[in-house]
Parts: C-alpha cells; sequence; structure tokens
C-alpha cells in the first residue's frame, strides 16, 4: 500500500495510463487504483503491466493490463474495445508512454569539446531523431484520438500529458527529447482549447529531475559522490536535491480531480524542486 499524498477519491472512474509497464507511470496507476479507480495499464511490454495489474488486484484494487503500442492506432482501437468491455468508458487518459534513444542523442554537451569517435551533432541519425518525436508526439495524439471520444460522449473527462523540464528550455545532448517535449506542452494547450466546450480538461505535469535505475550510473559515482551532470543539476536546483518518483503523484492527483482543479486546463505543472524557475543567477 502506498502513502498516498492527497485524500481524493477515484470511486469508478476508469483511468487509461499508457507507458504503465514504466517507472513513473506503473506508480501512477498503482496509486490510482487505490484511490478507488478502475485502471487499465498499457504498454508495449505486456510482462510489466501484466505483473503490475497482479500487484494491484493482490491489495483488493481494480486494475487491468493491456499490451498496446501507443503508436498504433488499429491496435489502440483494439485495446479501447476490451477496456469498454472491461472496465467501461474512460474518464481519465495519463499519456505516460514516451522517451529518449541514443540515435538522437549526441556524445558532447558541446562542439568545440567534440574528440575524435565521438558522436557529435553532425552525427545524428534522422531515423533516431524520427523515432524520439513520433514517441513522445503521435504517442499522446493517438491514444487521445481513441480514448478521448468517450470523454466527448459523456461531455467530461480529463486528460494528462507528461511534458518535461528540457521543455523549457533544452537539455544538452537531446535536441530531439527536447524539442518533443516542447511539443508535448504546446500540445497540452492545444488540447485544453480544442475540448474546453466538450467538458474535458487537459493538463500537463514536467517532471524534474529523477534517479532512477537506469540513470543512476550517470548520476552518481561507484562510492556515491555525484558525477559532474549531477552536480550541474544540484546547482541549477534551487532546493538543492532530486524529486523522489512519489513527489509526482500530488500533482497528478489534484490536475485529475474535477472538484480540485475544476477550472484548471492548459497548464503545465513543474515537480521539479525549483529547477524551472533558476535562471543560474
Ligand atoms: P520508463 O522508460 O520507465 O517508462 C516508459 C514506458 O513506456 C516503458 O514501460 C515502455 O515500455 C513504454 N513504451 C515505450 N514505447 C512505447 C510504445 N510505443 N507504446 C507503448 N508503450 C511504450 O520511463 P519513465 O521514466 O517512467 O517515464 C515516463 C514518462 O515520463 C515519459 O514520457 C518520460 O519521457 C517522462 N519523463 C521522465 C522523466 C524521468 O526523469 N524519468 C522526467 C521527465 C519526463
Amino acid at each position: 500500500m502506498m502513502n498516498l499524498p492527497l485524500n481524493v477519491d477515484f470511486t469508478g472512474k476508469v483511468v487509461v495510463v499508457t507507458g504503465a509497464g514504466g517507472v513513473l507511470c506503473g506508480e501512477m496507476a498503482k496509486a490510482f487504483a487505490q484511490a478507488g479507480a478502475k485502471v487499465a495499464a498499457l504498454d508495449l511490454n505486456e510482462d510489466a503491466v501484466k505483473k503490475l495489474a497482479d500487484e494491484c488486484k493482490a491489495e483488493g484494487y481494480v486494475c487491468e493490463g493491456y499490451k498496446a503500442n501507443v503508436l498504433e492506432l488499429e491496435a489502440l482501437e483494439a485495446v479501447h474495445a476490451q477496456v469498454l468491455k472491461d472496465l467501461g468508458p474512460c474518464d481519465i487518459l495519463i499519456n505516460g508512454a514516451g522517451g529518449n534513444n541514443p540515435r538522437a542523442t549526441t556524445d558532447n554537451e558541446y562542439q568545440h569539446e567534440a574528440k575524435e569517435g565521438q558522436k557529435t551533432f553532425f552525427d545524428l541519425e534522422p531515423n533516431g531523431v524520427d523515432f524520439v518525436f513520433k514517441l513522445n508526439f503521435q504517442g499522446t495524439l493517438l491514444p487521445t484520438q481513441v480514448f478521448a471520444k468517450d470523454m466527448v460522449d459523456k461531455q467530461h473527462g480529463c486528460i494528462l500529458n507528461i511534458s518535461s523540464m528540457n521543455a523549457y528550455i533544452p537539455l544538452t545532448k537531446i535536441p530531439a527529447y527536447s524539442g518533443s517535449k516542447a511539443a508535448i506542452s504546446n500540445f497540452t494547450q492545444w488540447l485544453a482549447t480544442h475540448f474546453a466546450g466538450s467538458g474535458i480538461r487537459c493538463n500537463a505535469i514536467a517532471p524534474g529531475f529523477l534517479v532512477s535505475n537506469q540513470n543512476r550510473k550517470l548520476l552518481f559515482n561507484e562510492d556515491g559522490t555525484p558525477t559532474p551532470r549531477t552536480a550541474k543539476i544540484l546547482a541549477g536546483t534551487p532546493m538543492n536535491r532530486f524529486v523522489e518518483s512519489e513527489e509526482l503523484l500530488g500533482g497528478v492527483f489534484f490536475l485529475c480531480d474535477d472538484k480540485a482543479a475544476s477550472a484548471i486546463t492548459g497548464v503545465v505543472l513543474p515537480i521539479d524542486a525549483g529547477f524551472a524557475a533558476y535562471s543560474g543567477v
């Protein structure tokens, strides 16, 4: 059982979470289930969402896992039909699937520091850049096309996208990821406007820097001391620390709660220990 940050009640709400096989959205899916929602956990990684669903069921919560590629419209429509049968029409959609790719990442921060043999800006692969833009942008647009239909029918619903710190100001090395997350912040405003008359709110969270198993080695040396990149991150973060994944849940619950956030649509909420607010000076 998780220690939930807000006492909100999502009883009976059908919450569809894409990328629920991953770290952040798996935790969100579990938290919604614990708060009474009927959760549809979608991911390319079927084993991960089936495991998540089993864990939730073992605690007495309602959660079903579905294999779904957020880039395949027909497959998403088939999953939608199954979710309708199993749980009912979607009330809340969390567009969590997303990420970066090494083919769209430079080895060096600055061209003038590039060394022989490193992947520079000039070596970025067009298909790697396409992959990242497609995953983050289309991977948010397509599930929204499929699941927001339920919300239009009910004239009620909520969409939550996942933006990032690099949507505000790009981070070095990852131009495609930064650009695609900027597109997500922009698209959040577009959706908010487009669906406002249909009773649907659309917002996003922009998580700050989190330590995960994938990036731990980049952030900390074996003896636990921070790497140079970590020192830069912390120097740019007024609260001088990383964000814990469970610290995202308060913002997620708040933005998805119809009472608490009834007049809030089109915002991107940074949950970042102050990173986006600080100029560095
Ligand atoms: P993660 O890699 O743990 O999870 C992402 C999940 O998406 C994985 O389970 C993966 O299988 C799934 N996925 C990938 N491609 C898919 C596809 N085509 N169809 C369906 N599922 C697919 O990542 P995470 O750290 O939990 O990140 C979740 C979201 O938060 C992403 O949008 C990410 O960009 C964003 N984000 C993460 C951080 C961070 O520090 N971890 C910071 C800001 C934003």
